[in-house]
């Protein structure tokens, strides 16, 4: 009879050095002799990405995208052969693969690259030749044959990917913490594990800014209902499960809180309250390839109103220079602009049946002296823009108000 499947993937920390990817193989050895076959997914070593990518920088400003992929995807070739060797080494066999070999065929958009269909073959035959698959995680293969990477963060994508092809029981993403965390713990000591999280709220806490999984690899997930379990390289302890949203998830109103401090604030000022004018500004925006994320428009008392949306904080000089151009072209007035801001966010799907959770939340910050400067919310998210340099009180204050620590005692 075949044996249950399960994909294993070891982030960047968890394959730093020799010591810990001989720690790893343990791992998927023990997990092989416990009667699985293993498909294990690496990332590269440490902050192996970070350095190859500063190289290129070196040489260039604007790197070739189809270059920088083919730079960065040696990462993950170096640390799936060492871990490889390392399970040789340990009594097992054991094959490693780069994504091309595989058959992760993605789009051409370098850097960021789309999977269009996994083949897979071969990680089936490594296994039935009781082999354990290595694959080399964040890269895939274009139609024409080109190297492409997934996107930063991207072996979560090869690791839900190969787990649903495959159809793994479940698919287990070790990192250096020990799951996902109501809040960022460094901002907050008390900050408690979560057992059990939906995908829906882990998508928006990713995109919101916490950094354990690529929003990406979530949003496929939740497509193919692949159960993910976050758990930490370094201990035993059971980790996060994110899966499907049951019934007693309800009852948690707010699972996480998530700070971005990242975020610029531009208004531009006395916009003409006229059809079509938005559309020509976030057109104009969106050319620039500049992702705008909360945008408040006032009601006009006058014919006119301000006009004021957050954008990631690099981009601003690109947002000030398009703003201004708008501007002029619409016939509204100045263009404000500040980059010392942070968006403070709860999530969670109680939201959806339980009322007063905004108020509680600006009561929160109301409490510290926290102004707030923007709102939005969807059903299961509130954002508020505040101070960068308030932006971790805030957290705290809303961590606190909300009963998410730790219980004392
Ligand atoms: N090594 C790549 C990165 O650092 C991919 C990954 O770690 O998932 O983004
Ligand atoms: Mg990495």
């Amino acid at each position: 009879m075949a044996k249950p499947i399960i994909v294993q993937k070891f982030g960047g920390t968890s394959v730093a050095d020799v010591e810990r990817i001989q720690n790893v193989a343990k791992r998927v050895v023990r997990s092989r002799r416990d009667g699985f076959d293993v498909v294990a997914v690496v990332s590269a070593l440490g902050d192996s990405t970070d350095k190859l990518i500063e190289l290129a920088h070196q040489i260039t400003e604007e790197p070739s995208e189809r270059e920088l992929d083919m730079l960065v995807s040696t990462g993950e070739q170096v640390s799936c052969a060492l871990l490889t060797m390392a399970i040789h080494k340990l009594g097992e066999d054991a094959i490693s693969f780069t994504g091309a070999q595989v058959g992760i065929i993605t789009d051409n958009a370098f850097t960021k690259a789309r999977i269009i269909d996994i083949n897979a073959k071969r990680i089936v035959e490594g296994l039935r030749s009781g082999k354990i698959v290595i694959v080399a995680g964040f890269q895939g293969v274009s139609l024409n044959q080109d190297i492409t990477t997934l996107g930063r963060g991207g072996s979560n994508l090869t690791a839900v990917a190969l787990a649903k092809v495959v159809g793994a029981e479940s698919c287990e993403m070790y990192t250096d913490v020990e799951g996902v965390f109501t809040t960022d713990p460094r901002i907050v000591k008390n900050a408690r594990k979560i057992d059990r999280i939906s995908y829906e709220e882990m998508f928006e806490l990713a995109s919101l800014g916490a950094q354990v999984l690529q929003p990406r690899s979530i949003e496929f997930a939740m497509k193919f209902g692949v159960p993910i379990h976050v758990r930490s390289s370094f201990s035993d302890k059971v980790g996060t499960i994110i899966s499907k949203e049951v019934k007693a998830m309800e009852d948690i109103v707010v699972s996480g809180v998530a700070l971005n401090k990242e975020e610029a604030k531009v208004t531009i000022c006395d916009v003409p309250d006229k059809p079509g004018i938005a559309a020509k500004i976030f057109k104009d925006i969106a050319k620039e390839d500049i992702n705008v994320d909360m945008i408040v428009q006032n009601v006009s008392r006058t014919g006119a109103t301000d006009v004021s949306f957050t954008v990631p904080g690099q981009n601003l000089n690109k947002v000030i220079k398009v703003a201004k151009e708008i501007s002029k072209r619409v016939g509204a007035g100045d263009v404000k602009y500040d980059n010392n801001m942070a968006k403070v966010s709860i999530v969670g799907i109680g939201m959806r049946s339980h009322s007063g959770v905004a108020a509680n939340m600006f009561e929160a910050l109301a409490e510290k002296g926290i102004n707030i400067e923007m709102i939005s919310t969807s059903e299961i998210k509130i954002s508020c823009v505040v101070k960068k340099s308030e932006g971790e009180e805030a957290v705290r204050a809303i961590h606190e108000k909300f009963g998410l620590g730790k219980k004392k005692g």
